[in-house]
């Protein structure tokens, strides 16, 4: 059985959070420690598993890959 031990998120949460940009949907990366806007591709951190969804505060996506 696939049991995610790392999960710190409760995946309601997830769900429900959008960037603050542009109110798309973000998703997990980084294992937990991050969550990226899929129209933007910002990051915002997880810190003490909680997401910081600001645009001040997130990561610009790299140039690239
Ligand atoms: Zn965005």
């Amino acid at each position: 059985m696939a049991y995610i031990r790392d999960m710190a998120l409760d995946p309601a949460l997830l769900e429900i959070l959008v960037c603050p940009e542009c109110k798309t949907p973000v998703r997990l990366v980084r294992d937990g420690a991050g969550l990226q806007c899929g129209t933007c591709h910002r990051i915002y951190p997880v810190k003490d598993d909680i997401p910081v969804m600001l645009v001040d505060e997130a990561e610009a996506p790299a140039a690239g890959r």
